[in-house]
């Protein structure tokens, strides 16, 4: 397979609605290729963490809805669509919540799930889904921003040794820095936390991204992390794609990509759209309690 950089945004919800009612598809996928270019990766997330594991199934909505436009687009088994006009590959992803965190998977196939729950540890999490998905990418998410597991991280190595992580989301678009969070810039703190890891542990197997974290359509590339990867073109089937994936992101040890300044609007837009869904109660008492 010839592999050559390419940029990537592994963390995208699309819309908050979860079944994506009223979301612009066109408008997402135009986004997106204008934003990473040929041969780019979105990650298109099911579930999400932050609110209690809801199911969701926003993949399968996206592939039965672009089956019938002009993008004809070709499945990667079920855990992928590439669109050939474009050569842009959108790709499943879940976000798990775990007690330290959430934690991204990517790849597996629609109806495939994690074994993991809000009460497991991150050491049990990452060993249970790697029983089960031994080869499915795992990058932690928004390491040093609200829900990330980074603190965590930095007091167990360990558990960046020996192949259960693949990658450190260290820039995230919504990670802002607010007294509710654990640092001013999460952001800042995850790539520096990263290039000292890197000095430290010069051999360790795990690569820095960026994520967008985009819950409007026009948010999807906004920010994007260069990897050196094959075309979905090349993909015959989702077990290939995922060890693919695997290799690709266990090797971006060189942190390049694209990242503004953190989306206040971003997160405000977000904000939002929670108290819309959830109720304004509830998002006061997850925001102090994280709950
Ligand atoms: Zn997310």
């Amino acid at each position: 397979m010839a592999s050559s950089f390419k940029r990537t945004d592994f963390h995208n919800h699309i819309v908050y609605d979860r079944e994506l009612r009223g979301a612009d598809l066109g408008l997402f996928i135009e986004t997106a290729s204008r934003r990473l270019g040929r041969g780019g990766y979105v990650g298109v997330v099911d579930y999400h963490g932050c609110d209690g594991n809801a199911r969701e199934s926003k993949f399968e909505i996206l592939s039965d809805r672009l089956k019938r436009t002009l993008y004809n687009p070709r499945k990667i088994g079920g855990a992928a669509l590439w669109i050939p006009g474009k050569d842009l590959t959108l790709v499943r992803v879940i976000e798990s919540e775990v007690s330290q965190g959430d934690v991204l998977t990517i790849g597996l196939d629609a109806g495939e799930a994690v074994p993991t729950s809000r009460g497991l540890t991150l050491d049990h999490a990452l060993r249970s889904i790697k029983e089960v998905h031994p080869t499915a990418p795992i990058v932690l998410d928004h390491l040093f921003g609200k829900c990330g597991t980074g603190p965590y991280i930095e007091q167990n190595e360990h558990l960046l040794e020996g192949g259960l992580v693949q990658g450190l989301e260290v820039r995230n678009r919504l990670a802002i820095g607010l007294p509710i969070q654990m640092k001013w810039d999460p952001n800042g703190a995850g790539e520096r936390y990263y290039m000292d890891l890197r000095n430290r542990k010069p051999n360790i197997q795990v690569g820095a991204t960026f994520g967008t974290d985009g819950y409007y359509e026009k948010a999807v590339g906004a920010f994007w992390s260069e990897i050196e990867i094959a075309s979905g073109e090349e993909m015959e089937s989702s077990e290939m794609l995922r060890q693919e994936l695997t290799r690709a992101i266990s090797s971006a040890i060189e942190i390049r990509g694209h990242a503004t300044w953190p989306s206040y609007y971003g997160v405000a837009h977000h904000g939002f759209d929670m108290i819309k869904n959830m109720g304004l109660r509830r998002v006061i008492k997850q925001l102090l309690t994280g709950k």
